[in-house]
Protein backbone atom coordinates (compact mmCIF):
# COMPACT_ATOMS: atom_id res chain seq x y z
CA UNK A 1 0.00 0.00 0.00
CA UNK A 2 1.81 3.57 -1.00
CA UNK A 3 2.01 6.12 1.87
CA UNK A 4 0.34 9.64 1.21
CA UNK A 5 3.35 12.65 1.74
CA UNK A 6 1.10 13.60 4.59
CA UNK A 7 1.80 10.53 6.77
CA UNK A 8 4.81 11.75 8.35
CA UNK A 9 2.63 14.86 10.37
CA UNK A 10 0.92 12.09 12.17
CA UNK A 11 3.06 8.65 11.98
CA UNK A 12 2.19 8.17 15.57
CA UNK A 13 -1.37 7.55 15.18
CA UNK A 14 -1.48 4.35 13.39
CA UNK A 15 -5.39 3.99 13.02
CA UNK A 16 -5.32 7.49 11.05
CA UNK A 17 -2.16 6.61 9.34
CA UNK A 18 -3.45 3.37 8.07
CA UNK A 19 -6.80 5.01 6.91
CA UNK A 20 -5.28 8.19 4.98
CA UNK A 21 -3.08 5.47 3.36
CA UNK A 22 -6.05 3.46 2.22
CA UNK A 23 -7.90 6.20 0.90
CA UNK A 24 -4.73 7.19 -0.73
CA UNK A 25 -4.45 4.27 -2.43
CA UNK A 26 -8.61 4.53 -3.19
CA UNK A 27 -8.19 7.89 -4.37
CA UNK A 28 -5.12 7.23 -6.95
CA UNK A 29 -5.95 3.59 -8.14
CA UNK A 30 -9.75 4.10 -8.96
CA UNK A 31 -11.64 6.82 -11.36
CA UNK A 32 -13.54 10.14 -9.28
CA UNK A 33 -16.46 10.54 -11.86
CA UNK A 34 -18.39 12.11 -8.98
CA UNK A 35 -19.50 15.28 -10.18
CA UNK A 36 -19.18 17.52 -7.43
CA UNK A 37 -15.38 16.59 -6.19
CA UNK A 38 -12.02 17.61 -7.37
CA UNK A 39 -8.30 16.96 -6.68
CA UNK A 40 -7.57 19.57 -4.73
CA UNK A 41 -3.59 21.21 -5.41
CA UNK A 42 -1.16 20.53 -2.83
CA UNK A 43 -0.92 24.06 -2.00
CA UNK A 44 -4.49 24.29 -1.27
CA UNK A 45 -3.93 20.89 0.98
CA UNK A 46 -1.44 22.61 3.12
CA UNK A 47 -3.14 25.40 3.96
CA UNK A 48 -5.85 23.35 4.59
CA UNK A 49 -3.72 21.48 7.31
CA UNK A 50 -1.75 24.72 8.80
CA UNK A 51 -1.66 26.17 11.90
CA UNK A 52 -4.69 28.53 11.18
CA UNK A 53 -6.40 25.71 12.56
CA UNK A 54 -5.85 26.95 16.26
CA UNK A 55 -7.08 30.10 16.00
CA UNK A 56 -10.33 31.38 17.20
CA UNK A 57 -11.51 34.51 15.01
CA UNK A 58 -15.28 35.04 15.69
CA UNK A 59 -16.43 38.65 13.74
CA UNK A 60 -14.61 39.77 10.52
CA UNK A 61 -11.54 41.26 9.88
CA UNK A 62 -11.04 44.27 12.26
CA UNK A 63 -13.98 43.66 14.64
CA UNK A 64 -13.48 40.43 16.29
CA UNK A 65 -14.19 39.44 19.53
CA UNK A 66 -10.75 37.78 20.46
CA UNK A 67 -7.58 39.36 20.65
CA UNK A 68 -4.30 37.49 18.39
CA UNK A 69 -5.94 38.50 15.00
CA UNK A 70 -3.47 40.51 13.44
CA UNK A 71 -2.40 37.66 11.22
CA UNK A 72 -5.63 36.23 10.78
CA UNK A 73 -7.22 39.28 9.76
CA UNK A 74 -4.45 39.58 6.67
CA UNK A 75 -5.26 35.97 5.80
CA UNK A 76 -9.43 36.77 5.93
CA UNK A 77 -8.97 40.16 3.92
CA UNK A 78 -6.34 38.26 1.35
CA UNK A 79 -9.25 35.58 0.77
CA UNK A 80 -11.65 38.51 0.74
CA UNK A 81 -9.84 40.60 -1.92
CA UNK A 82 -8.99 38.19 -3.88
CA UNK A 83 -12.58 36.66 -4.18
CA UNK A 84 -13.72 40.25 -5.45
CA UNK A 85 -11.40 40.02 -7.80
CA UNK A 86 -11.96 36.77 -9.19
CA UNK A 87 -15.71 37.47 -9.95
CA UNK A 88 -15.65 41.12 -10.38
CA UNK A 89 -18.15 41.72 -7.03
CA UNK A 90 -18.90 44.32 -4.73
CA UNK A 91 -18.80 42.01 -1.32
CA UNK A 92 -17.46 38.79 -0.62
CA UNK A 93 -18.03 36.79 2.63
CA UNK A 94 -15.47 33.72 2.84
CA UNK A 95 -16.88 32.11 6.12
CA UNK A 96 -19.63 30.32 5.46
CA UNK A 97 -18.41 26.87 6.25
CA UNK A 98 -20.37 24.49 2.90
CA UNK A 99 -22.74 25.61 0.46
CA UNK A 100 -25.69 24.60 2.51
CA UNK A 101 -24.70 27.06 5.21
CA UNK A 102 -24.00 29.91 2.59
CA UNK A 103 -28.02 29.35 0.97
CA UNK A 104 -29.17 29.07 4.31
CA UNK A 105 -27.49 32.91 5.69
CA UNK A 106 -28.75 34.18 2.12
CA UNK A 107 -32.57 32.87 3.09
CA UNK A 108 -31.78 34.37 6.31
CA UNK A 109 -30.48 37.85 5.80
CA UNK A 110 -32.91 38.47 2.70
CA UNK A 111 -35.90 37.02 3.30
CA UNK A 112 -38.41 37.37 6.23
CA UNK A 113 -39.31 33.69 8.13
CA UNK A 114 -42.29 31.63 6.18
CA UNK A 115 -42.43 34.20 3.19
CA UNK A 116 -42.32 32.46 -0.49
CA UNK A 117 -38.89 32.02 -2.23
CA UNK A 118 -39.34 30.55 -5.84
CA UNK A 119 -36.08 27.51 -6.28
CA UNK A 120 -35.59 24.51 -8.85
CA UNK A 121 -37.23 20.85 -7.68
CA UNK A 122 -35.12 18.72 -5.92
CA UNK A 123 -36.37 15.38 -8.36
CA UNK A 124 -35.33 17.59 -11.30
CA UNK A 125 -32.03 18.97 -10.23
CA UNK A 126 -32.24 21.41 -7.69
CA UNK A 127 -30.84 21.60 -4.33
CA UNK A 128 -31.73 20.04 -0.99
CA UNK A 129 -31.12 23.90 0.18
CA UNK A 130 -33.93 24.58 -2.38
CA UNK A 131 -36.69 23.33 -0.06
CA UNK A 132 -36.82 19.54 0.04
CA UNK A 133 -39.11 18.42 2.76
CA UNK A 134 -35.90 16.85 4.49
CA UNK A 135 -34.51 20.29 4.61
CA UNK A 136 -34.65 22.88 7.51
CA UNK A 137 -35.16 25.24 4.81
CA UNK A 138 -38.98 24.13 3.59
CA UNK A 139 -39.90 24.57 7.67
CA UNK A 140 -38.35 28.05 7.93
CA UNK A 141 -39.82 29.40 4.68
CA UNK A 142 -42.67 28.81 1.73
CA UNK A 143 -41.14 26.95 -1.29
CA UNK A 144 -42.47 27.06 -4.56
CA UNK A 145 -41.06 24.64 -7.10
CA UNK A 146 -40.46 25.32 -10.79
CA UNK A 147 -38.77 22.35 -13.42
CA UNK A 148 -37.75 21.75 -16.70
CA UNK A 149 -40.00 21.24 -19.97
CA UNK A 150 -41.19 17.33 -21.02
CA UNK A 151 -38.66 15.17 -23.02
CA UNK A 152 -39.16 15.23 -26.69
CA UNK A 153 -38.15 12.70 -29.15
CA UNK A 154 -37.28 15.05 -31.30
CA UNK A 155 -33.17 15.68 -31.28
CA UNK A 156 -32.91 19.30 -31.96
CA UNK A 157 -35.64 19.99 -29.16
CA UNK A 158 -34.94 17.41 -26.49
CA UNK A 159 -36.64 19.14 -23.88
CA UNK A 160 -35.42 18.13 -19.81
CA UNK A 161 -34.21 22.08 -19.46
CA UNK A 162 -35.60 24.87 -17.07
CA UNK A 163 -39.20 25.86 -17.95
CA UNK A 164 -38.74 29.36 -18.03
CA UNK A 165 -42.54 29.80 -18.75
CA UNK A 166 -43.41 27.82 -15.60
CA UNK A 167 -40.56 29.97 -13.73
CA UNK A 168 -42.78 32.90 -14.76
CA UNK A 169 -46.25 31.99 -13.73
CA UNK A 170 -44.60 30.82 -10.47
CA UNK A 171 -42.86 34.13 -10.24
CA UNK A 172 -46.37 36.02 -11.26
CA UNK A 173 -48.51 33.25 -9.21
CA UNK A 174 -46.91 33.48 -5.97
CA UNK A 175 -44.90 36.61 -6.11
CA UNK A 176 -41.65 35.36 -3.88
CA UNK A 177 -39.48 37.44 -1.90
CA UNK A 178 -37.02 35.41 -3.28
CA UNK A 179 -36.27 33.20 -6.96
CA UNK A 180 -33.04 31.13 -6.76
CA UNK A 181 -31.34 29.77 -9.69
CA UNK A 182 -29.04 27.07 -9.62
CA UNK A 183 -28.49 23.27 -9.76
CA UNK A 184 -26.72 20.41 -8.45
CA UNK A 185 -27.92 17.79 -11.18
CA UNK A 186 -28.63 19.95 -14.39
CA UNK A 187 -26.19 19.66 -17.17
CA UNK A 188 -27.16 22.77 -19.16
CA UNK A 189 -25.61 26.33 -19.26
CA UNK A 190 -27.93 28.38 -17.03
CA UNK A 191 -28.32 32.01 -18.41
CA UNK A 192 -29.12 34.38 -15.56
CA UNK A 193 -30.58 36.67 -17.79
CA UNK A 194 -34.42 35.48 -18.14
CA UNK A 195 -34.12 34.66 -14.40
CA UNK A 196 -33.12 38.34 -13.62
CA UNK A 197 -36.33 39.37 -15.92
CA UNK A 198 -38.39 37.37 -14.20
CA UNK A 199 -37.48 38.11 -10.82
CA UNK A 200 -37.60 42.37 -11.83
CA UNK A 201 -41.09 41.77 -13.35
CA UNK A 202 -42.45 40.86 -9.98
CA UNK A 203 -40.50 42.59 -7.62
CA UNK A 204 -38.11 39.54 -6.65
CA UNK A 205 -34.48 39.22 -5.11
CA UNK A 206 -32.31 37.05 -7.36
CA UNK A 207 -30.02 34.74 -5.79
CA UNK A 208 -27.58 31.83 -8.06
CA UNK A 209 -26.13 29.22 -6.45
CA UNK A 210 -23.37 28.33 -8.66
CA UNK A 211 -22.13 25.14 -6.03
CA UNK A 212 -21.28 23.66 -8.91
CA UNK A 213 -20.25 25.78 -11.83
CA UNK A 214 -18.18 28.20 -9.79
CA UNK A 215 -14.68 27.27 -11.13
CA UNK A 216 -16.56 26.83 -14.92
CA UNK A 217 -17.63 30.82 -14.23
CA UNK A 218 -14.29 31.42 -12.71
CA UNK A 219 -12.26 30.11 -15.76
CA UNK A 220 -14.85 32.28 -18.38
CA UNK A 221 -16.67 29.01 -20.24
CA UNK A 222 -19.77 29.92 -18.30
CA UNK A 223 -21.26 33.51 -18.54
CA UNK A 224 -20.65 35.00 -15.17
CA UNK A 225 -24.27 35.46 -12.96
CA UNK A 226 -22.35 38.53 -10.83
CA UNK A 227 -23.84 41.02 -13.02
CA UNK A 228 -27.43 40.03 -12.53
CA UNK A 229 -28.05 37.94 -9.23
CA UNK A 230 -28.47 40.26 -5.92
CA UNK A 231 -26.26 37.14 -4.25
CA UNK A 232 -24.42 34.72 -5.36
CA UNK A 233 -23.32 31.81 -3.45
CA UNK A 234 -21.66 28.78 -4.08
CA UNK A 235 -18.90 25.84 -2.80
CA UNK A 236 -15.09 25.95 -2.85
CA UNK A 237 -14.68 22.78 -3.42
CA UNK A 238 -16.49 21.51 -6.91
CA UNK A 239 -15.22 22.52 -9.63
CA UNK A 240 -13.53 25.58 -8.20
CA UNK A 241 -10.94 23.16 -6.80
CA UNK A 242 -10.46 24.64 -3.34
CA UNK A 243 -10.80 23.48 0.42
CA UNK A 244 -14.34 21.90 1.26
CA UNK A 245 -16.14 25.12 1.75
CA UNK A 246 -19.08 27.95 0.79
CA UNK A 247 -18.81 32.00 -0.04
CA UNK A 248 -21.04 34.32 -0.84
CA UNK A 249 -20.85 37.11 -3.28
CA UNK A 250 -23.02 40.48 -3.38
CA UNK A 251 -24.52 43.20 -4.22
CA UNK A 252 -22.98 46.31 -1.70
CA UNK A 253 -26.26 47.17 -0.33
CA UNK A 254 -26.46 43.69 0.85
CA UNK A 255 -23.19 43.25 2.25
CA UNK A 256 -24.19 44.15 5.94
CA UNK A 257 -27.32 41.57 6.22
CA UNK A 258 -25.39 38.87 4.41
CA UNK A 259 -22.32 38.88 6.77
CA UNK A 260 -24.74 39.14 9.82
CA UNK A 261 -26.61 35.93 8.83
CA UNK A 262 -23.39 33.93 8.70
CA UNK A 263 -21.96 35.45 11.82
CA UNK A 264 -23.81 35.76 14.15
CA UNK A 265 -27.16 34.81 12.48
CA UNK A 266 -26.07 31.21 12.17
CA UNK A 267 -22.04 29.90 12.58
CA UNK A 268 -19.42 30.17 15.42
CA UNK A 269 -15.54 30.76 14.94
CA UNK A 270 -14.57 30.62 11.26
CA UNK A 271 -12.01 28.04 9.63
CA UNK A 272 -9.53 30.46 9.21
CA UNK A 273 -7.69 27.58 8.07
CA UNK A 274 -9.77 26.73 5.19
CA UNK A 275 -10.28 30.57 4.56
CA UNK A 276 -6.44 30.44 3.93
CA UNK A 277 -6.87 27.40 1.40
CA UNK A 278 -9.55 29.00 -0.10
CA UNK A 279 -7.23 32.75 -0.79
CA UNK A 280 -5.02 29.71 -2.41
CA UNK A 281 -7.50 28.61 -4.28
CA UNK A 282 -8.91 31.72 -5.38
CA UNK A 283 -5.02 32.83 -7.05
CA UNK A 284 -5.15 29.86 -8.37
CA UNK A 285 -8.16 29.34 -10.29
CA UNK A 286 -7.23 33.17 -11.88
CA UNK A 287 -4.15 31.99 -13.65
CA UNK A 288 -4.43 31.45 -17.55
CA UNK A 289 -4.01 27.51 -16.60
CA UNK A 290 -6.99 27.61 -14.46
CA UNK A 291 -8.94 28.82 -17.30
CA UNK A 292 -7.20 26.53 -19.89
CA UNK A 293 -8.27 23.74 -16.87
CA UNK A 294 -11.66 25.14 -17.13
CA UNK A 295 -12.38 24.67 -21.13
CA UNK A 296 -10.72 20.99 -20.93
CA UNK A 297 -13.28 20.05 -18.13
CA UNK A 298 -16.30 21.36 -20.57
CA UNK A 299 -14.64 19.39 -23.92
CA UNK A 300 -14.02 16.43 -21.72
CA UNK A 301 -17.75 16.51 -20.90
CA UNK A 302 -18.46 16.96 -24.04
CA UNK A 303 -16.42 13.84 -25.05
CA UNK A 304 -17.48 11.74 -22.51
CA UNK A 305 -21.64 12.43 -23.15
CA UNK A 306 -21.10 11.66 -26.85
CA UNK A 307 -18.88 8.44 -26.08
CA UNK A 308 -21.63 7.20 -23.53
CA UNK A 309 -24.65 8.02 -25.96
CA UNK A 310 -22.40 5.95 -28.50
CA UNK A 311 -22.72 2.75 -25.65
CA UNK A 312 -26.21 3.06 -25.61
CA UNK A 313 -26.96 5.77 -22.95
CA UNK A 314 -29.62 8.26 -22.91
CA UNK A 315 -28.46 11.57 -22.02
CA UNK A 316 -31.01 13.21 -19.64
CA UNK A 317 -31.42 16.84 -21.82
CA UNK A 318 -29.59 15.39 -24.76
CA UNK A 319 -26.43 17.16 -24.25
CA UNK A 320 -24.17 18.50 -21.58
CA UNK A 321 -22.62 22.26 -21.61
CA UNK A 322 -21.47 22.09 -18.35
CA UNK A 323 -18.83 19.32 -16.70
CA UNK A 324 -21.71 16.93 -15.87
CA UNK A 325 -23.75 14.22 -17.83
CA UNK A 326 -26.69 13.18 -16.19
CA UNK A 327 -27.37 9.22 -17.37
CA UNK A 328 -30.78 7.92 -17.97
CA UNK A 329 -30.36 4.54 -17.69
CA UNK A 330 -33.03 2.86 -19.13
CA UNK A 331 -32.42 2.90 -22.59
CA UNK A 332 -29.44 0.89 -21.68
CA UNK A 333 -31.41 -1.34 -19.89
CA UNK A 334 -34.51 -1.19 -18.26
CA UNK A 335 -33.71 -3.36 -15.78
CA UNK A 336 -30.41 -1.74 -14.44
CA UNK A 337 -31.29 1.23 -11.62
CA UNK A 338 -29.48 3.84 -10.49
CA UNK A 339 -28.47 2.30 -7.28
CA UNK A 340 -26.95 -0.83 -8.97
CA UNK A 341 -25.18 0.37 -11.63
CA UNK A 342 -23.00 2.63 -8.69
CA UNK A 343 -22.86 -0.89 -7.08
CA UNK A 344 -21.40 -2.31 -9.97
CA UNK A 345 -19.31 0.59 -10.88
CA UNK A 346 -17.79 0.99 -7.50
CA UNK A 347 -16.60 -2.69 -7.76
CA UNK A 348 -14.75 -2.22 -11.14
CA UNK A 349 -12.77 1.23 -9.17
CA UNK A 350 -15.20 3.63 -10.86
CA UNK A 351 -16.93 6.38 -8.51
CA UNK A 352 -20.15 7.57 -9.23
CA UNK A 353 -23.43 8.41 -7.66
CA UNK A 354 -26.83 7.30 -8.73
CA UNK A 355 -29.16 10.41 -9.36
CA UNK A 356 -32.97 10.69 -10.00
CA UNK A 357 -34.03 11.77 -13.49
CA UNK A 358 -36.49 13.99 -14.54
CA UNK A 359 -40.06 12.35 -13.22
CA UNK A 360 -38.48 9.42 -13.06
CA UNK A 361 -40.59 6.34 -11.31
CA UNK A 362 -38.23 4.70 -9.03
CA UNK A 363 -37.92 6.71 -5.66
CA UNK A 364 -34.62 8.63 -4.81
CA UNK A 365 -32.79 5.74 -2.88
CA UNK A 366 -32.95 3.48 -5.98
CA UNK A 367 -33.49 6.10 -8.79
CA UNK A 368 -32.82 5.68 -12.88
CA UNK A 369 -30.17 7.47 -13.32
CA UNK A 370 -26.19 8.02 -13.26
CA UNK A 371 -24.27 11.51 -12.42
CA UNK A 372 -20.72 11.71 -13.90
CA UNK A 373 -18.63 14.31 -13.97
CA UNK A 374 -15.27 15.51 -15.57
CA UNK A 375 -13.72 18.05 -12.94
CA UNK A 376 -11.48 15.71 -10.98
CA UNK A 377 -9.94 13.40 -13.90
CA UNK A 378 -9.31 16.24 -15.72
CA UNK A 379 -7.43 18.03 -13.08
CA UNK A 380 -5.49 14.55 -13.09
CA UNK A 381 -4.76 15.02 -16.75
CA UNK A 382 -7.20 13.03 -18.73
CA UNK A 383 -8.59 14.41 -22.19
CA UNK A 384 -11.09 13.05 -24.32
CA UNK A 385 -9.51 9.96 -25.29
CA UNK A 386 -9.48 8.95 -22.03
CA UNK A 387 -13.03 9.68 -21.37
CA UNK A 388 -14.09 8.14 -24.22
CA UNK A 389 -12.25 5.09 -22.59
CA UNK A 390 -13.89 5.61 -19.57
CA UNK A 391 -17.56 5.48 -21.39
CA UNK A 392 -16.63 2.07 -22.55
CA UNK A 393 -15.16 0.63 -19.43
CA UNK A 394 -18.65 1.90 -17.26
CA UNK A 395 -20.70 0.17 -20.53
CA UNK A 396 -18.17 -3.33 -20.27
CA UNK A 397 -18.95 -3.24 -16.37
CA UNK A 398 -22.69 -2.79 -16.66
CA UNK A 399 -23.18 -5.01 -19.48
CA UNK A 400 -21.26 -8.11 -17.38
CA UNK A 401 -22.30 -6.91 -13.68
CA UNK A 402 -23.05 -10.18 -12.47
CA UNK A 403 -19.41 -11.68 -14.12
CA UNK A 404 -16.80 -10.99 -11.46
CA UNK A 405 -13.57 -12.22 -13.32
CA UNK A 406 -14.60 -9.41 -15.89
CA UNK A 407 -15.30 -6.72 -13.51
CA UNK A 408 -11.92 -7.84 -12.13
CA UNK A 409 -10.31 -7.04 -15.51
CA UNK A 410 -12.35 -3.55 -15.80
CA UNK A 411 -10.53 -2.83 -12.85
CA UNK A 412 -7.54 -3.58 -13.82
CA UNK A 413 -7.51 -1.59 -16.69
CA UNK A 414 -9.29 1.24 -14.59
CA UNK A 415 -6.22 0.91 -11.90
CA UNK A 416 -3.63 1.09 -15.38
CA UNK A 417 -5.50 4.49 -16.69
CA UNK A 418 -5.45 5.89 -13.18
CA UNK A 419 -1.70 4.87 -12.60
CA UNK A 420 -0.68 6.71 -15.78
CA UNK A 421 -2.83 9.84 -14.42
CA UNK A 422 -2.45 10.25 -11.15
CA UNK A 423 -3.58 13.61 -9.69
CA UNK A 424 -0.32 13.74 -7.19
CA UNK A 425 2.47 12.12 -9.46
CA UNK A 426 4.31 15.11 -9.77
CA UNK A 427 4.51 16.48 -6.08
CA UNK A 428 5.31 12.94 -4.77
CA UNK A 429 7.91 11.81 -6.86
C1 LIG B 1 -23.25 21.08 -3.52
C2 LIG B 1 -24.34 22.06 -3.55
C3 LIG B 1 -24.69 22.78 -2.40
C4 LIG B 1 -24.18 22.48 -1.01
O1 LIG B 1 -22.88 22.37 -0.79
P1 LIG B 1 -22.33 21.66 0.55
O2 LIG B 1 -20.97 22.22 0.67
O3 LIG B 1 -22.41 20.19 0.30
O4 LIG B 1 -23.22 22.07 1.68
C5 LIG B 1 -25.63 23.79 -2.53
N1 LIG B 1 -26.22 24.04 -3.72
C6 LIG B 1 -25.93 23.33 -4.82
C7 LIG B 1 -26.62 23.68 -6.10
C8 LIG B 1 -25.00 22.31 -4.78
O5 LIG B 1 -24.75 21.61 -5.87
Amino acid sequence: MSASPFDDWIAHDEEIVELLAREWERQTTTLQLIASENFTSPAVLAATGSILTNKYAEGYPGRRYYGGNQVVDEVEDLARRRLVALFGADHANVQPHSGANANVAVYQALVDPGATILAMRLDQGGHLTHGSPVSMTSKAWHFVSYGVTPRSDDPDQPGEVIDFDNVRELAIAHRPALIVAGATAYARRIDPVPFREIADEVGALLMFDSAHVAGLVAGGVHPSPVPYADVVTFTTHKTLRGPRGGAIVCREQYAKAIDSAVFPGQQGGPLEHVIAAKAVAFREAAQPSFARYATRVVTNARAFAAALADQGFRLVSGATENHMVLVDLRQFDPDLTGKTAQEVLDRAGITTNRNQIPYDPRSPFIASGLRVGTAAQTTAGMGEGEFVTIAGLMARALRHRDDDAELARVREDVAQLCHDFNPYATFTG
